[in-house]
């Protein structure tokens, strides 16, 4: 029998289908910055000369369900930051391995489809960037990706499908999903080119205008037409 050096290794929560049929079991999570032009633009940057571009949290970030809004999941605020932002986005989750060439095949890995919100550590990233130094601490740290329920793939939600993001009932994030520069398809083909997508893929697509701060004891209740909501409420960290 082999022995490790190691403890076993933490546990990663499995997503959930809306109908309980089955769970999705994540292998990585990998995120698509300044996808919508209006967040491009209230970040400082030029959507025209400047595309999209990839970054990744590591898998701790990962927090599953918290659909109720009277149930909402916690959240602990996490450590070094003053400015927790959120960002409304649509994730795709993949069921296959292999490389998409053309957006007319990415619904050949799709798996399902679920509200998530990337969590940012908004003045942590502003500082990274200041100094240009790698800014993936500020998006990847414990509870950085509240994921909600799964629609299978065949209930994907409609093209021009709204997105929205309340906090504590106030509108913050409002947009629909056809504003993205980079559709589904051509985010799942452009990262073809530069990795092999894989089975446990959890892709974000990008954030609509609006991102802004949130505190200990704050709800959001996030949005996309179609979906399950996905509720989260933010606690401070024992
Ligand atoms: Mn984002």
């Amino acid at each position: 029998m082999t022995s490790f050096s190691n403890d076993p290794l933490p546990t990663v929560p499995s997503l959930q289908f809306v109908d309980g049929s089955k769970t999705f079991r994540p292998g990585r999570i990998i995120c698509i910055g300044r996808n919508y032009a209006d967040h491009a633009l209230e970040m400082g940057a030029d959507p025209v000369r400047e595309p999209p571009f990839f970054f990744t949290k590591q898998l701790n970030a990962i927090v599953a369900l918290g659909q109720h809004e009277d149930d909402p999941c916690p959240i602990n605020y996490p450590p070094l930051t003053k400015s927790l932002h959120h960002e409304v986005e649509l994730v795709v989750a993949i069921g296959r391995t292999g490389i998409c060439r053309s957006p007319a095949e990415a619904l050949h890995f799709i798996s399902g489809y679920a509200v998530g919100i990337d969590l940012t550590r908004r003045d942590m990233q502003d500082v990274a960037k200041s100094l240009r130094r790698p800014w993936d601490f500020s998006k990847s740290f414990e509870g950085a990706a509240p994921i909600g329920l799964l629609n299978p793939a065949d209930q994907a939600p409609a093209s021009n499908a709204a997105i929205s993001l309340h906090v504590n009932g106030e509108a913050r994030q409002i947009g629909r999903i056809d504003q993205m520069i980079w559709s589904m398809g051509e985010i799942m083909t452009e990262l073809s080119t530069y990795q092999t997508l894989a089975s446990g893929d959890l892709i974000f697509t990008g954030t609509p205008a609006g991102v802004g701060p949130v505190s200990v004891g704050d709800t959001i209740v996030a949005t996309i037409e179609g979906l399950h909501p996905l509720v989260v409420t933010f606690v401070q960290s024992s």
